[in-house]
């Protein structure tokens, strides 16, 4: 594939910028990928793995002359990044970011960037549980949806970031900031936050159950554990970045557990039925829209994806 970006900055160096770095690797779309990470730690395994062309010590080097530069941090650290970048940035570049909000990290990068610079955030609906340089691979984004928020950027460079992400292996969809907060509150934050709800429980239920909930950990509760092992930092960040869009779900979820619970103790099993063929039938259109398998593993896999 041809190269799209002649030099790539990657700013953070965990699971996502170290996925785009072995699938731009991959897809020869860049001529150079330049990587930074806070800690010296992280640029010295990026180094060792041969992760990027160059690692540089700070954001800023890592700009210097770069096309697109891509920040890979933590919500909460956009802004930090954004203001030390924004007086070595090329005229022309595209700046983007991979957070998992997009209104709060639109108003924190926004502003420090100067004029002639193209802001096209994005977000990767990819990921596992593991974090840092080494638990990134080439076909994370394969398949997966890659939303972008131009907000009224550069139509042309807009269509050439697109044309990036697709050869990431992503499909791409444009949507407004506030929509995608929302949609990604219903679809994974307020889900990561029942995760991390139920293995809390669990973990108290375990002194009274002697660790058995650990020893017969039934898929299910499995499933949790493993959303619930998602990195403290971030998940922090999203959470209190996307506040209302949360809430707002967490309060129909706790209406719908009412109902539910209510039908349990009525002894309601149409309703319990009606609704658990509902739900079923949303399974299946994940898995008819291609995105997820219906092979049983039962959560033994183990697999890093
Ligand atoms: P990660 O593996 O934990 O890596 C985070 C990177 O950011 C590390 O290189 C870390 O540097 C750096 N960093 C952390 N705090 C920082 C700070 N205060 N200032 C500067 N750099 C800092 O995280 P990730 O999973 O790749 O997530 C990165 C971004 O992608 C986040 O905004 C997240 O919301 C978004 N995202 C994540 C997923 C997912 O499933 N994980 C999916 C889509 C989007 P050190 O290693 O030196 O500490």
């Amino acid at each position: 594939m041809a190269v799209i970006y002649d030099r790539v900055a990657l700013i953070g160096l965990g699971l996502i910028a170290s996925s785009m770095a072995h699938a731009m690797h991959r897809a020869g779309v860049a001529g150079e990928i330049v990587g930074t990470a806070r800690s010296e730690e992280t640029r010295r395994i990026a180094e060792e793995i041969n992760l990027c062309d160059r690692v540089v010590a700070t954001a800023a080097e890592a700009v210097d002359g770069a096309d697109l530069v891509v920040l890979c941090v933590p919500v909460g650290a956009m802004e930090a990044v954004a203001k030390e970048i924004a007086p070595a940035l090329k005229a022309g570049a595209v700046v983007s970011d991979v957070g998992s909000v997009k209104r709060p990290v639109i108003e924190a990068v926004g502003p420090h960037l100067p004029e002639g610079v193209h802001f096209i955030p994005a977000h990767p609906l990819a990921g596992t549980e593991h974090s840092g340089p080494r638990a990134g691979f080439a076909e994370l984004f394969d398949n997966r949806w890659c939303i972008l928020v131009p907000e009224g950027a550069d139509a042309g460079e807009t269509v050439k970031y697109r044309g990036y992400w697709e050869a990431l292996g992503a499909h791409v969809d444009e949507m407004e900031a506030e929509h995608h907060d929302l949609v990604l509150a219903v679809t994974s934050h307020a889900p990561h936050l029942i995760a991390y709800t139920m293995v809390g429980v669990a973990d108290d239920l375990r002194r009274v159950t002697d660790s058995e909930v650990i020893k017969y950990s039934a898929a299910g509760f499995r499933d949790f554990t493993r959303i619930a092992a998602s990195d403290p930092t971030m998940w922090r960040d999203v959470f209190l970045s996307n506040k209302d869009a949360t809430l707002e779900i967490l309060g129909r979820f706790t209406e719908e557990l009412f109902v539910l619970q209510r039908a349990i103790r009525a002894g309601d099993g149409d309703l319990l039925h009606d609704y658990f063929t509902r739900t079923r039938a949303i399974r299946r259109g994940i898995i008819e829209a291609g995105q997820d398998t219906d092979a049983p593993d039962f959560g033994r896999s183990g697999a890093k994806r």
